[in-house]
């Protein structure tokens, strides 16, 4: 187990830190791994992107593996809201109402180009990318975007998860995200 405070290392412990029986290492580093370990996908999914996320679910892939097989289908208890497919105008308050029913730390994955941009459908019905009503962490690309893709967006909302500082969602910087999209 390494001991530098890097991106990699599963616990960080500073040099010295480690002695027979005993080890130490920083309470945001020990809250971020197990947050990282323990996430609870909501998954949003309207249409043909949720049925790569079903193959991304099922024996060959196996979200499972990362400790996300527990799918939470009711906000309150998730923590990673995975939106894929089209969301139309008509759907925009029902996600942000799912959004906001989410509690604290709460990450969010648009999956596809119609979550990210509307994709193809640049209609005068299609929201132009979920990104118009809440804040997004990570965008996957394709049309639909490979199971590998999805886990690879997983993965990089562990990253987050794992190395955001606890004060993060007090900052100033971040209500002012989230006022930007009328959230307080
Ligand atoms: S990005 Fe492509 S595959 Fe995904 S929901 Fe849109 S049209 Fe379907």
């Amino acid at each position: 187990m390494s001991k530098t405070d890097n991106n990699n290392s599963p616990i960080y412990m500073p040099d010295d830190s480690v002695g027979k029986g005993y080890m130490t290492t920083r309470l945001d580093r020990i809250i971020g791994l197990a947050r990282k370990n323990s996430l609870w996908p909501l998954p949003f999914a309207t249409s043909c992107c949720g049925i790569e996320f079903m193959a991304t679910m099922a024996a060959h892939y196996d979200l499972g593996r990362f400790g996300m097989e527990r799918l939470s289908f009711s906000p309150r208890q998730s923590d990673m809201l995975m939106v894929m497919g089209t969301i139309s105008k008509k759907l925009g308050p029902v996600l942000k109402e799912v959004y906001l029913q989410m509690a604290e730390p709460r990450w969010v994955m648009a999956i596809g180009a119609c979550a990210s941009s509307g994709g193809i459908f640049d209609t005068y019905s299609v929201l132009q990318g979920i990104d118009r009503i809440i804040p997004v962490d990570v965008y996957v690309p394709g049309c639909p975007p490979r199971p590998e893709q999805i886990i690879d967006g997983a993965m990089k909302i562990q990253e987050l998860a794992h190395n955001e500082s606890l004060r993060r969602r007090n900052l100033p910087e971040y209500q002012e995200l989230l006022s930007k999209y009328g959230i307080k």
